[in-house]
C-alpha cells in the first residue's frame, strides 16, 4: 500500500515554534526521508474560517504567512504538494456525506472540539461549521488515502474521529477509504509545546508563541521576559524544573553541541537541571543560554524566508501547482466515494441498462 502524508494549519497567523516541534520540523524529516509516495501539505483556510468568518481578511493575509513558514523550515514543493484547502472542491463534497456518519453525541465527546469552544468563550454560540470541523478533517485526510498524519496531541480525537468515519464509511458501503495512523513526536515536551506564558499550549489564538519569523531582538525579549519557577527569587533558592517553561524549550530544542559552544561549564541539559533544582542558578543565566539555542535553530530558517518573501509571486505558483495536484487526487477518490455511495448516475451505463430491461419485461 503507499504510504502518504496529509498534515496542515490553520492560517490564523504566523508558525510558532509550538509548530515546529510538534509537527514541522518532523514533517522535513519525513519529506527527506524518501519513504512515502506523496506528500500533502495543507492551508487549511476553509477550517480557519469556522472560527473566523468575520474576519476573512485575516485568513487572506495569512495564507502567505504559512506557506513562507513552509519553505522556511525546508519542504520542498519538489518533493511535497502544498495546498490551499478552500481550492478542493472534493473537501466539502465529502465532508457533506460524511456527516450523516457522525452523530452530534459522538461531537460533542470530542475533547479538542470541547477544550476549543471553551478557550474561544462560544459558550452556546459555537458555529455549526466549527463544531463540525472534525468531519471536514476527516474529509482532508481520506481524500489523500493518507496513511500518516504528523501531528501535535492536541490533534489525536481528531485523528479517531476520522478512523471511525473510515470504519463506518468502508463498513457500509465497501473499502474505499484508508484507516490513518497520527505521528506524535517522541520527545514528550514536542507533543504540546507550553506558551512563553507557561499555558498548556503555544497558540496562536493565545497569543503566547515565539513565531519562526520573529527577528532576534523578539525572540530575546520573549526569552527574557518567559514563565519560570515563580519561587524561584534569588540566585541561591533551589528552583523547580517542573512547568518552568525555560526547561521545557531545552528540553525541546537543546542539542549536545550546545553546551560546548555555549555554556562548556555544563556536560549535558541534566547537569544545569541538578544546578537549578539545587539553587545558585538564576535565571537570566539560563535564559541566555535558551536564547542561543533558539538563535542556531532559527537563523537558517529565517535566511531562506527572507529569500523567498523577495518573490511572492513564485510562492503563489507553488501554491497553485499543489492545489491542482491535490484536486486531481481529492477528485478521484471522491469518484470512487460516489460510486460506492451509489450516487454516479451518469457515469454508470449499467444502471440505464438494467432499469430498461426492468421496464421492458
Ligand atoms: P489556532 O489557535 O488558530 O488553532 P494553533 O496554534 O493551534 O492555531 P493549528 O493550525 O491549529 O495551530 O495547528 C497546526 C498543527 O500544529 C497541528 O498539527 C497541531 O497539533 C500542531 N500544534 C499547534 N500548536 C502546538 C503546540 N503548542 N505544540 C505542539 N504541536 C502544536
Ligand atoms: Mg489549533
Amino acid at each position: 500500500m503507499a504510504e502518504i502524508i496529509l498534515t496542515g494549519d490553520r492560517p490564523t497567523g504566523k508558525l510558532h515554534l509550538g509548530h515546529y516541534v510538534g509537527s514541522l520540523r518532523q514533517r522535513v524529516v519525513l519529506q527527506n526521508s524518501g519513504d512515502f509516495d506523496d506528500i500533502f501539505i495543507m492551508i487549511a483556510d476553509s477550517q480557519a474560517l469556522t472560527d473566523n468568518a468575520d474576519n476573512p481578511e485575516k485568513i487572506r493575509t495569512n495564507i502567505i504567512e504559512v506557506a513562507l513558514d513552509y519553505l522556511s523550515v525546508g519542504i520542498d514543493p519538489d518533493k511535497s504538494n502544498i495546498l490551499i484547502q478552500s481550492q478542493i472542491p472534493a473537501l466539502s463534497e465529502l465532508s457533506s456525506y460524511y456527516m450523516n456518519l457522525v452523530t452530534v453525541a459522538r461531537l460533542q465527546r470530542n475533547p479538542t472540539v470541547k477544550a476549543e469552544v471553551e478557550m474561544r468563550g462560544f459558550q452556546s454560540n459555537v458555529p455549526v461549521g466549527f463544531f463540525t470541523y472534525p468531519i471536514s478533517q476527516a474529509a482532508d485526510i481520506t481524500a489523500f488515502k493518507a496513511t500518516v498524519v504528523p501531528t501535535g496531541e492536541d490533534q489525536e480525537p481528531m485523528i479517531e474521529q476520522t478512523r471511525e468515519i473510515v470504519r463506518k464509511f468502508n463498513q457500509i458501503y465497501g473499502e474505499v477509504l484508508v484507516e490513518p495512523k497520527i505521528l506524535l513526536s517522541d520527545n514528550k515536551v514536542c507533543k504540546r509545546l507550553p506558551g512563553t506564558d507557561g499555558k498548556a499550549k503555544m497558540s496562536k489564538s493565545l497569543g503566547n508563541g515565539i513565531y519562526l519569523s520573529d527577528d532576534s531582538e523578539t525572540l530575546k525579549q520573549k526569552v527574557m521576559s518567559m514563565y519560570t519557577d515563580p519561587d524561584h527569587i534569588r540566585v541561591e533558592d533551589p528552583g523547580k524544573i517542573e512547568g518552568n517553561t525555560v526547561f521545557t524549550y531545552l528540553d525541546a530544542f537543546c542539542v549536545s553541541e550546545d553546551f560546548p559552544d555555549f555554556l562548556p561549564d555544563y556536560g549535558c541539559l541534566d547537569d544545569l537541571k541538578e544546578h537549578y533544582k539545587k539553587g545558585g542558578l538564576g535565571d537570566v543565566k539560563i535564559k541566555k543560554f535558551l536564547i542561543k539555542v533558539l538563535e542556531r535553530e532559527l537563523t537558517p530558517i529565517r535566511e531562506r524566508r527572507s529569500r523567498f518573501e523577495k518573490d511572492i509571486a513564485s510562492v503563489y505558483d507553488i501554491l497553485k501547482t499543489g492545489t491542482d495536484a491535490a484536486n486531481r487526487v481529492a477528485d478521484a477518490t471522491l469518484s470512487e466515494a460516489k460510486a460506492a455511495m451509489k450516487i454516479n448516475y451518469f457515469d454508470d451505463t449499467a444502471l440505464i441498462k438494467s432499469q430498461q430491461e426492468m421496464y421492458n419485461n
